[in-house]
C-alpha cells in the first residue's frame, strides 16, 4: 500500500481527494480499494475487509448491489449525461417529496457542500438577511460561511476553521452548542431579526453519532417559526438511512428546508435540497435566487439513487435495526468483558463507539474521548479485516448486505481488539 500511497501524493495533495481518508487520526497508510461485493471490499493486495464506511454513508445496499450496477449498466449505454431535463430526474424527485411530508419540490445538485451552500443561500435570498447559525461540531460540507466550529476531517485535523474562509463572511456566523436551547434563546434574543437560518444535523454524524434531544429540536422548530428563521435540516448522512422519511420522520419535525445526499445517489454523485413549494420556488429559472449545475441531475446518479430508495421499505429499515442493534450488544459486551469503558451512541445503521466513561451528548463531551486508544482499537479491527472509520469523531454504517455472519466475525474481532488496547493490554507493554 506504501508504493500506492506515495505514487498518489506525487500528484494529489496528501494523496487523498478528502483529508479524512489519508488515516491522519489514526496514523498508518491508507488502504487502497480494489472492489467490492455486498458487506466486503477487497484492498489492493487482495486482502478483504467488512466493510463499516461504506463508502461514508451511501452504500446502505451495500457495494455493488447487482439492481444498481444493472441499472447503471443500461443507463450507461444510453447515454451518461445530456445538459437537458431527463424522466428519471423527476423519478428519483418523486420518491423524495413522497417519503418526507415538508418536501415538495427537491432541486439536484452532486455533493452534500453544493445542497447546503444553496439552501443557505435560498435561506439568506428569502429572507433578505444575512446572517446564520450553525451548531458546533455539526458538518454541512466545506461551505466557506459553514466550515466554522464544525466536524468531521475540519476536527481530526485540528484545524479551527480554515484559512482561506474571509473574516468578514465567518463573522455571519453565530455558532452555538448542539443540544443546548438557552444558547440558541440567548444568541436570538440579540440578532434574531437578523437572522436568516438555523441549520443542524438532527442527528449528529460528524462528531461521531450524538443525537438531538427531542425537546432540544422541538424548542429550535418553535422559536425558528416565531422569529421567521428558516430551519435547515441537513440529513445529507441522515437522510433515508435512519428512517423511511429521514430523522425528521423520526423526531416528526418538520424543518422548512431539507438537505439530502449520499443515500439518495446510491454510491454515485448526488445531492439535493428540498422544501415547500413557496419557498423553493424562489429558485431560478421561477424565482430569483440562482443556483445550477452541469451534471446536476446526473442520471447515473439519480438511477443509482432510485434503485437504492426502492430497496429501502419498511423491512429494509427492521432488518438494519436488528443487525445494528446486534452489533451494538456485541460491541459493548466485548468492551464490558475486556474492562474497556465505552460509550455507544446509535440511531438506526449508524453508530459511534466513543472510548468514553460518560454520556455523548455535544462536541464536549465528544471531545473528551480517548483518541489515543480509538487509533489503536482502529488498527487491530484493520488487521483483523475489519474497516472501520478511520476517525473516533465519524459514524459507522451498518448496510442491507450485513449480517449475522459479520456481526459474528466483527465481534470476534473486537473481543481481541478490545483486550489488547485496555491499559495494560499487551500491545502497551510492547
Ligand atoms: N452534511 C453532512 C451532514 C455530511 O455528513 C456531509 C459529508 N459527510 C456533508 C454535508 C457534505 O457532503 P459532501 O461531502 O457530499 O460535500
Amino acid at each position: 500500500m506504501q508504493n500506492l500511497f506515495d505514487e498518489a501524493k506525487r500528484f494529489i495533495p496528501g494523496g487523498v481527494n478528502s483529508p479524512v481518508r489519508a488515516f491522519r487520526a489514526v496514523g498508518g497508510t491508507p488502504v487502497f480499494a480494489a472492489s467490492g461485493e455486498g458487506a466486503r471490499f477487497r484492498d489492493a493486495e487482495g486482502r478483504e475487509y467488512i466493510d463499516y464506511v461504506g463508502s461514508w454513508g451511501p452504500l446502505i445496499a451495500g457495494h455493488a448491489h447487482p439492481k444498481v450496477v444493472a441499472a447503471l449498466q443500461e443507463q450507461a449505454s444510453l447515454g451518461t449525461s445530456f445538459g437537458m431535463p431527463t424522466e428519471v430526474e423527476t423519478a428519483l424527485a418523486r420518491r423524495i417529496c413522497e417519503r418526507v411530508p415538508g418536501c415538495e419540490r427537491v432541486r439536484f445538485v452532486s455533493s452534500g457542500t453544493e445542497a447546503t451552500m444553496s439552501a443557505v443561500r435560498l435561506a439568506r435570498g428569502a429572507t433578505g438577511r444575512d446572517e446564520i447559525v450553525k451548531v458546533e461540531g455539526c458538518y454541512h460540507g466545506h461551505v466557506d460561511s459553514l466550515l466554522v466550529q464544525a466536524g468531521s476531517g475540519v476536527m481530526t485535523l485540528g484545524i479551527p476553521g480554515s484559512p482561506g474562509i474571509p473574516n468578514a463572511l465567518a463573522s455571519l456566523t453565530h455558532v452555538v452548542p448542539f443540544n443546548d436551547a438557552a444558547a440558541l434563546k440567548h444568541v436570538l434574543q440579540e440578532r434574531g431579526e437578523q437572522i436568516a437560518c438555523i441549520i443542524l444535523e438532527p442527528i449528529a454524524g460528524n462528531m461521531g453519532v450524538v443525537p438531538a434531544s427531542a425537546k432540544y429540536l422541538k424548542t429550535v422548530r418553535k422559536l425558528t417559526k416565531e422569529l421567521g428563521i428558516v430551519l435547515i435540516f441537513d440529513e445529507v448522512m441522515t437522510g433515508f438511512r435512519v428512517h423511511r422519511s429521514c430523522a425528521q420522520g423520526l423526531y416528526d419535525i418538520q424543518p422548512d428546508l431539507t438537505c439530502f445526499g449520499k443515500v439518495i445517489g446510491g454510491g454515485l454523485p448526488a445531492a439535493a435540497y428540498g422544501g415547500k413549494a413557496e419557498l423553493m420556488d424562489q429558485v431560478a429559472p421561477d424565482g430569483l435566487i440562482y443556483q445550477a449545475g452541469t451534471l446536476s441531475g446526473n442520471p447515473l446518479a439519480m438511477r443509482a439513487g432510485i434503485e437504492t430508495l426502492d430497496l429501502l421499505d419498511d423491512g429494509a429499515y427492521e432488518r438494519l435495526e436488528v443487525t445494528s442493534a446486534s452489533l451494538e450488544q456485541a460491541l459493548q459486551q466485548a468492551a464490558h468483558d475486556a474492562d474497556v469503558p465505552v460509550t455507544i451512541n446509535r440511531v438506526g445503521s449508524m453508530m459511534t463507539v466513543f472510548f468514553a466513561a460518560w454520556p455523548v451528548k455535544d462536541l464536549d463531551s465528544a471531545m473528551t474521548a480517548d483518541t489515543t486508544r480509538h487509533a489503536k482499537f482502529f488498527h487491530e479491527m484493520l488487521s483483523r479485516g475489519v474497516y472501520l472509520p478511520p476517525s473516533q469523531f465519524e459514524a459507522l454504517f451498518v448496510s442491507l448486505a450485513h449480517g449475522e455472519e459479520e456481526v459474528r466475525a466483527t465481534a470476534d474481532a473486537a473481543r481481541e481488539a478490545f483486550r489488547l488496547v485496555k491499559p495494560g493490554g499487551s500491545r502497551d507493554r510492547g
